[in-house]
């Protein structure tokens, strides 16, 4: 194990080489295991929007709904999300649908209330390196999804998966959802090559975000198929009933009616490389 590898001792491949596969109810994620889709708005922004989402990606196979009640946002003058009405809001897309939860928390004083909602924790690129945060997550055993700092390192990035794996929790997820380059035309740089080289690293699993990753809703599809091709365990994907007036991300999320389409494009391929979808 060289010096670098031992900063990251529980994460690294070379301590584990069987794949680390996390169990969420009865789904299954990690190398090997099926395709899992994750969708949904990027933002709870009410009952209707969040539902009619909900139906429609579980209608194309998602297995997981992705949806933040608290919304990391660079400008503290843009919508902040709806807080604990949004969880409650995702519970009850949950029982309407059986769909499974992802969220994000990034206080860890409310992980304990957010772990009562989530089936999947997400830590978002903003708080990779909010290491308080970290080890409380790490003190329960809810699945987390660590999304990449936007300037993180592959390095930086399994050290802080360390943190949570070191307090107890082995469910981790690794998200890609792109860096910060000198390219503007994209919103951030999504890194495809994090994913093989994460695979040489870690046992743990690897998805890959296509919407914050290119910020262009015409690129998801793409992005999509380019991650699952890659070997990408999952796909993190925002779809809106109305993204031109979504309050986040407008740009970026999908329709269902795209969703639709996008879903099409993948199957043949997740069904080639022998994975199927979830
Ligand atoms: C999101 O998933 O909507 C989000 C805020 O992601 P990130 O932390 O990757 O920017
Ligand atoms: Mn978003």
């Amino acid at each position: 194990m060289s010096g670098l590898e031992r900063t990251y001792r529980l994460a690294a491949r070379d301590t584990k080489s069987e794949p680390t596969v996390v169990t969420i109810g009865q789904l299954r994620i990690g190398e090997g295991c099926p395709v899992m889709i994750m969708a949904g708005p990027c933002t709870v922004e009410s009952r209707e929007q969040t539902l009619i989402t909900a139906h429609a990606v579980k209608a194309q196979g998602a297995t997981v709904l992705r949806g933040g009640a608290y919304k990391p946002s660079t400008s503290p003058y843009s919508f902040q999300g709806l807080g604990i009405e949004g969880l409650e809001i995702l519970a009850e897309a949950k029982a309407e649908t059986g769909l499974a939860i992802i969220t994000e928390v990034m206080d860890p004083r409310n992980v304990e209330l957010v772990c009562r909602y989530a089936d999947i924790l997400q830590i978002g690129t903003r708080s990779m390196q909010n290491y308080d945060l970290l080890r409380e997550v790490g003190k329960t055993q809810t699945p987390v999804c660590l999304k990449r700092g936007m300037s993180a390192t592959l390095a930086e990035w399994l050290q802080a998966a360390e943190y949570i794996l070191l307090g107890g929790n082995p469910n981790v997820i690794l998200c890609e959802r792109g860096i910060r380059t000198f390219e503007t035309y994209t919103r951030n740089t999504l890194d495809l090559a994090a994913v093989p080289s994460l695979r040489e690293l870690t046992h743990l699993p690897i998805i890959v975000d296509p919407s914050q990753g290119t910020g262009r809703a015409s690129l998801v599809a793409a992005l999509s198929r380019g991650a699952v091709a890659v070997g990408a365990d999952g796909l993190l994907i925002e779809v809106h009933p109305d993204p031109e007036n979504a309050l986040k991300d407008a740009l970026q999320q999908v329709t269902p009616e795209e969703f639709a389409a996008l879903m099409d494009g993948l199957r043949p391929l997740a069904d080639a490389i022998n994975r199927g979808i979830a």
